[in-house]
């Protein structure tokens, strides 16, 4: 049976909960043992699909199709683990669910409350697959003392109760101020916030507390006095230049063995970290750089593009380079001309994204791309634009756009190169969806597999003709364009494997213009680079254009 990890925050959001927790699952994997994470979010949405991405940052997709909270990306990039729908709650999926069982008289007529009702649907979301790893590492969202977060902490501390002494640990994470006034590092919101989290029943194991710069001993004994905590528990979390350091700088501040002390593991396996030292090094010592423009809707959340950020950095360790990414937001092109804004990047991303605004910007980007021989990559949205760009300014379809905008405008004008999908097959079985629908999981979602052409640039990219990538759209490529396009030169070199949808599109008569309806972004992790990401940054590197 899984040992459980809790991982709550206090003090202030956004300190790194999931980076630590995904940061501790790689050091446990490094000694040996398998993980799993979960996220518990308090917030009512059943799901983050529908939130705007200036809300809560990038939806992360997993290959079961649950769209999730951004920090299973980080998850998957630290642990390789690919995440799945069970790894993954929000109060809203939970009292949608108690209420569902409500309606359908499951309850039996009893007064349905937050206590056990609400509480005992978090709990058998905890046990799901508890038999099939070592550690279970659950972070809880937001912070202790939100109104909305209470039934997850009350049913982590009767969870620990239920289980066997020893069978689970609290960890806690705090921010601890430097007040440079007085030139000291606070430890009072700390105290406080331990101190709201044991007045709901919850004493902390571990402490780790996100500061500046080290934890001086006073400091660190104060903690462990006030808070109940070992001293050797109070772990220091400083700001790091990468959170790809993050797994070697927690084992040195000691994290790891706090874990496995309060679990009463000992002696403790030895841990192997060659893979994060490899990473280290290639993060810390590149012998380049590149620039790269990310030409989207988004720009001003970088989370809203995290894993395609974080999937370029891969990109760039791979090929010992930095990355420098410069997000330039594509309604600027409406106005503006292209080349003056993109002629100093070695490529060009255009990432996916929904709705009408920014998108004009985007088929002129790739325009650029094409014309200028600048490597460019298309994800999803981002390929949509480039097939849009290639129908009117090659293939003479002046006329051709997207039915997504023709919807939302009531226009009714153009060639749809790019179509509303209503049916499609999943395995064995057809999948249909209506206008009408919800917003909520109407889309293609999840890992579906393509067929690459040979000889085609992405089958040399990939090494291999047969993929399987992470989808999130509505709309699709109409196969009914195929051969003006390709006799404009766009080749469609990836298809679903009955032949009936495009998955990647590439210009033959370019040096690196690659299209894909996947998110090849949300599978590349920092030391299993995404074989696309590591070859687009290849292409930037080698691009001459600018010698
Ligand atoms: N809005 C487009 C669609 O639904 C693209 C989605 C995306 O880029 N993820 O097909």
């Amino acid at each position: 049976m899984a040992r459980y990890i809790f991982i709550t925050g206090g003090v202030v959001s956004s300190l790194g909960k999931g980076l630590a927790s995904a940061a501790l699952g790689a050091l446990l994997q490094a000694r040996g043992y398998s993980v799993r994470l979960r996220k518990l979010d308090p917030y009512l949405n059943v799901d983050p699909g529908t939130m705007s991405p200036f809300e809560h940052g990038e939806v992360f997709v997993t290959d079961d199709g649950a769209e999730t909270d951004l920090d299973l990306g980080h998850y998957e990039r630290f642990t390789g683990v690919a995440a799945r729908t069970t790894d993954s709650v929000s109060s809203g999926r939970i009292y949608s669910t108690v209420l569902e069982k409500e309606r359908r008289g499951d309850y039996l007529g009893k007064t349905i409350q937050v206590i056990p009702h609400v509480t005992n649907e978090i709990k058998d979301f905890l046990k799901i697959g508890e038999d099939e790893v070592d550690f279970m590492l659950c972070e809880i969202g937001g912070t202790v003392g939100d109104i909305e977060g209470l039934p997850f902490f009350e049913a982590i501390r009767q969870f620990s109760q239920d289980k066997p002494r020893g069978q689970c640990i609290f960890m806690h994470l705090t921010l601890l101020p430097f007040v440079k006034a007085s030139g000291e590092l606070k430890t009072k919101p700390t105290q406080h916030s331990v101190k709201e989290l044991r007045s709901i029943g919850i004493a902390p194991d571990i402490l780790v507390c996100r500061s500046e710069g080290d934890i001086p001993e006073k400091e660190r004994e104060k903690l462990a006095l006030f808070c109940n905590v070992r001293p050797d528990s109070v772990i220091a979390a400083k700001d790091l230049k990468s959170i790809y350091e993050a797994p070697l700088a927690y084992h040195r501040e000691g994290l790891d063995q706090a874990v496995l002390d309060a679990f009463g593991i000992s002696p403790a396996p030895k841990p192997d970290l060659s893979r994060w030292e490899d990473v280290a090094d290639r993060i810390y010592n590149p012998e380049g750089e590149v620039k790269i423009a990310i030409v989207g809707k988004y720009t001003q959340l970088e989370d809203a593009y995290k894993s395609i950020a974080e999937a370029l950095t891969h990109g760039g360790m791979a090929n010992r380079v930095k990355v420098n990414i410069e997000w330039v937001d594509a309604e600027v092109f409406e106005t503006e001309d292209p080349v003056s804004r993109l002629h100093g990047f070695n490529a060009i991303l255009v990432p996916g994204g929904f709705g009408e605004r920014g998108t004009e910007g985007k088929i002129k980007a790739a325009q650029f791309a094409r014309e200028n021989k600048v490597p460019y990559l298309g994800i999803c949205l981002g390929m949509q634009m480039a097939v849009i760009e290639a129908a009117r300014n090659v293939a003479g379809l002046t006329d051709a756009g997207s039915e997504e905008f023709d919807h939302e405008a009531g226009k009714k004008r153009f060639e749809p190169v790019v179509y509303h999908l209503k049916e499609w097959v999943q395995g064995n079985q057809t999948v249909e969806r209506s206008v009408g629908d919800d917003k909520g999981g109407t889309m293609r979602l999840g890992a579906y597999s393509a067929t690459l052409a040979e000889g085609s640039k992405v089958a040399e990219v990939y090494g291999t003709c047969d993929i399987e990538e992470r989808h999130r759209h509505r709309y699709e490529v109409a196969i009914k364009y195929r051969d003006k396009l390709e006799n404009a030169g766009l080749r469609f070199s990836g298809m679903s494997p009955d032949g009936s949808l495009p998955e990647i599109v590439e210009w033959s008569d370019h040096p690196w213009f690659i299209g894909v309806q996947f998110h090849p972004e949300l599978k590349s992790k920092p030391f299993e680079p995404h074989p696309l990401f590591k070859d687009f940054v290849r292409a930037a590197k080698q691009d001459e254009r600018l010698v």
